[in-house]
């Protein structure tokens, strides 16, 4: 099977629209390299389905598809409504309650034990993406708190709350979310998401509960509360990656600051090697039109301009009408950026190493590798790593020339799916490194990755079978 391969990767949510095998298959083939299973939809057999989906299509097309079990996290929801939704009119009250009802006029019911203790006058309530706007006005500290609507509009049930001003109490990792998380790690999935991120301590706990199921799996944080935006560093610093979440990150914060925040949040992930996902609405408009917007496209070339790692579809292709269209428009997309706008300066990295890091001289021979591979013309970097470690290290970098990882963990395999530019193949012979680098150059030159005459940089650690730090650099001609 010939695949397309982007550099930058392609996260498509899984839904009704992508389950189908064949459409999924359909859609891998296209450029999917990681699918994301969205725990605040969807019912456990749907997930676990979708993943002996990926599961079979890996091991029958050989590919590497990642899966991203996302969390929902301490999200907030108000309750049913009556008639099918309620009309809520500028300038009129209404009560927020925590005792369960059915939603009228007077009064609708929030998801939110301790909301009335935790709200605070004049503080900001948005309801459904933001499309409604209240101001608290009184709270009886129990159970109600009194609203005035700003703008209004017709609720529907269900709607999620966000809560830009308030020091919401309701732990990150919910108890929804911590079975869920069990379901995802007896699955072994590679990735999982966690919503509404407030500090690295909310981190360090998921990370706590990953390890102590010996699992291997790395988590993304996500970012969406302008908490997360003030705890940028020390979140990026606890986690083993992140996503942009646009669409709440876009509620919470004014609007015209998620742009900024983008490029920001990105520039830092690379400055620590940890892959960023930009998500949420990059091609919308495409859930009911085969054809994107010109802003959409736009939007996906600058998340590639800006370094994503990863772009990001949510209901395009989890309910959407042209799933696999979708998915073709976003590989054009990348591919073209990728190739007529190489934005990347690399030598900004090697200047700036952190002399202080325990991993200084693998680091350095990480940035030293790409900038040979520049100097050198060089067609691939041809890293060996157990960890995974040489692999995120020499991605940030955003090297010109392919970069192959051979490791014998297969677990990290999929997993390096998220992380740009990376291509991983199972490779477990470690006698020695003259063995090895001939052998996995040979598999590169079967895969017709390479060919004869080609330039191509290997890095391994030596002595080979000590599976030590990368410290080797190796420059060869192709036979
Ligand atoms: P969600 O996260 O789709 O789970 O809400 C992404 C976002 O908020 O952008
Ligand atoms: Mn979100």
């Amino acid at each position: 099977m010939k695949l397309y391969y982007n550099r930058t990767k392609i996260v498509a949510t899984m839904g009704p629209a992508s389950a189908p095998k064949d459409i999924l298959l359909s859609m891998v083939k296209a450029g999917v390299n990681v699918c994301r299973l969205n725990f605040s939809h969807g019912k456990t057999e749907d997930h676990k389905k979708v993943i002996e989906t990926i599961r079979e299509i890996n091991e029958q097309y050989k590919t590497n598809v990642a899966i991203l079990a996302d969390l929902q996290g301490p999200k907030i929801r108000i309750g049913l409504v009556k008639d099918g939704g309620i009309h809520l009119i500028n300038g009129t009250r209404i009560n927020i309650t925590t005792n369960e009802c059915i939603g009228d006029d007077n009064q609708i019911y929030i998801t939110y034990e301790t909301f009335p203790q935790d709200v605070k006058t004049n503080e900001i309530i948005l309801l459904d993406d933001g499309k409604i706007q209240m101001r608290v006005l009184e709270t009886n500290r129990k159970d109600t708190v009194i609203c005035e609507v700003l703008h209004g509009g017709i609720l529907t049930s269900r709607k999620g709350v966000n809560l830009p001003n308030t020091k919401v109490s309701i732990p990150s990792l919910t108890e929804e979310d911590l079975v869920n998380l069990h379901f995802a790690l007896d699955n072994d999935v590679e990735w999982i998401g966690l919503s509404f991120v407030r500090d690295a301590g909310d981190i360090t706990e998921l990370k706590r509960v990953i390890n102590s199921r010996n699992s291997a799996a790395r988590v993304i944080a996500k970012i969406e509360k302008p908490e997360a935006i003030d705890n940028i560093d020390a979140i990026i610093a606890a986690t083993d990656g992140v996503m942009v979440a646009r669409g709440d990150l876009g509620v919470e914060m004014p609007l015209e600051q998620v742009p900024l925040l983008q490029k920001m949040i990105a520039r830092k992930c690379r400055a620590a090697s940890k892959p960023v996902i930009v998500a949420t609405q990059m091609l919308e408009s495409m859930i009911t039109t085969p054809r994107p917007t010109r802003a959409e496209v736009n939007d996906v070339a600058n998340s590639v301009l800006d370094g994503a790692d990863a772009v990001m579809l949510s209901g395009e292709t989890s309910v959407g009408e042209f799933p696999l269209i979708v998915i073709e428009t976003m590989a054009k997309i990348v591919r073209d950026v990728e190739e007529f706008g190489y934005p990347f300066n690399t030598t900004q990295k090697q200047d700036n190493l952190d002399t202080n890091s325990p991993n200084y001289l693998s680091d350095a021979v990480c940035g030293s590798a790409v900038y040979l591979a520049e100097h050198t013309n060089a067609v691939g970097i041809v890293a060996m790593t157990t960890s995974g470690y040489t692999a995120f290290e020499i991605s940030s970098y955003r090297p010109k020339a392919s970069t192959y990882i051979f490791t014998s963990n297969r677990q990290l395999l999929n997993a390096l799916s998220l992380v740009w530019g990376v291509r991983a193949f199972y490779y477990d012979q470690l006698e020695s490194t003259d063995k090895t680098i001939s052998d996995v150059n040979g598999m590169l030159k079967t895969e017709k990755l390479i060919q004869s005459g080609d330039v191509v940089i290997n890095t391994a650690s030596v002595p080979i079978v000590t599976q030590g730090k990368t410290n080797m650099l190796k420059v060869s001609v192709v036979e």
